[in-house]
């Protein structure tokens, strides 16, 4: 479903990304882990061009989606395109003035053409799936750190992307409100949606996921899958990796 065809990028001298090529099945779920600075988030951004490359492609289905357009129809092509592609960042990016019930129902009004009813059905279904219903008319201001990031996630949700991308959506909670937030990754993942996860949490990675790459210096230094990764990798970097991280 997501074809990336050599990609690199740099910035200025600084190559982040070195002729990185994945492909990612339909119903797959693959963890990204890797040093900080490895490139892991500015590979995630580059899927929906939120961070464009500087070579290489990027497909969704039989999309590319760093098609090289004119700017008016590169702006109407993207946003189409990021319609089907959820991202989750580590910072719940809620607006802040908007309650729950608005920050779900905002971009399926706006970009899907639906209903002001319609869009409620969404927000109580995915708020439901997260177990945030009952806070549906609350601010962000008013919900914990996990509570936000699994309204983030019902958001994303909403709009029925065909790929969710979470970069670490948990690494900026207290230890006590991660678990609330993998269950509702866990979820889906039971529910065969396909996941790019960037982590560092190592056990939710080896619990959840199909395939771990492990980065470093903007290659893609050894994938395969978790039980390998984990607990007999080839490479002695990712080795050296594992042995400071789990
Ligand atoms: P972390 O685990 O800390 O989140 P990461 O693997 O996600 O790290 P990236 O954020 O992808 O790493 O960054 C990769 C490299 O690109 C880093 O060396 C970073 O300093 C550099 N970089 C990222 N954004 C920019 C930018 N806008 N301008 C210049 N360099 C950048
Ligand atoms: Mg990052």
């Amino acid at each position: 479903i997501i074809n990336i065809r050599h990609a690199a990028k740099s910035y200025g001298s600084l190559e982040v990304l070195k002729d990185i090529s994945l492909q990612v099945t339909k119903g797959q779920i693959v963890a990204i882990i890797g040093p900080s600075g490895s490139g892991k988030s500015t590979l995630l951004r580059a899927i929906n061009d939120l961070d464009p490359l500087t070579s290489g492609e990027v497909w969704l289905e039989d999309e590319q989606v760093n098609k090289p357009l004119p700017p008016r129809q590169y702006e109407t092509h993207i946003n189409k395109v990021r319609q089907n592609i959820g991202m989750v960042f580590q910072h719940f990016n809620l607006f802040p003035h908007l309650t729950v019930r608005e920050n779900i129902t905002l971009a399926p009004k706006m970009l899907k053409g639906i209903t002001g009813a319609q869009a409620e059905e969404l927000a109580v279904e995915q708020l439901t799936k997260v177990g945030m219903l009952d806070r549906i008319d609350y601010y962000p201001s008013q919900l914990s750190g996990g509570q936000k990031q699994r309204v983030a996630i019902a958001r994303a949700l909403a709009m029925k992307p065909k790929v969710m991308l979470f970069d670490e959506a948990t690494s900026a909670l207290d230890p006590e409100l991660v678990e609330e937030v993998n269950l509702v990754m866990k979820q889906l993942a039971e529910e065969h949606m396909t996941m790019i996860i960037v982590t560092h949490e190592m056990g939710f990675a080896q619990d959840v996921c199909d395939r771990v790459l492990f980065m470093d210096q903007g290659v893609v230094v050894e994938e395969g899958p978790p039980d390998v990764i984990f607990k007999n990798p080839a490479n002695e970097r990712t080795r050296n990796f594992l042995r400071k991280h789990l």
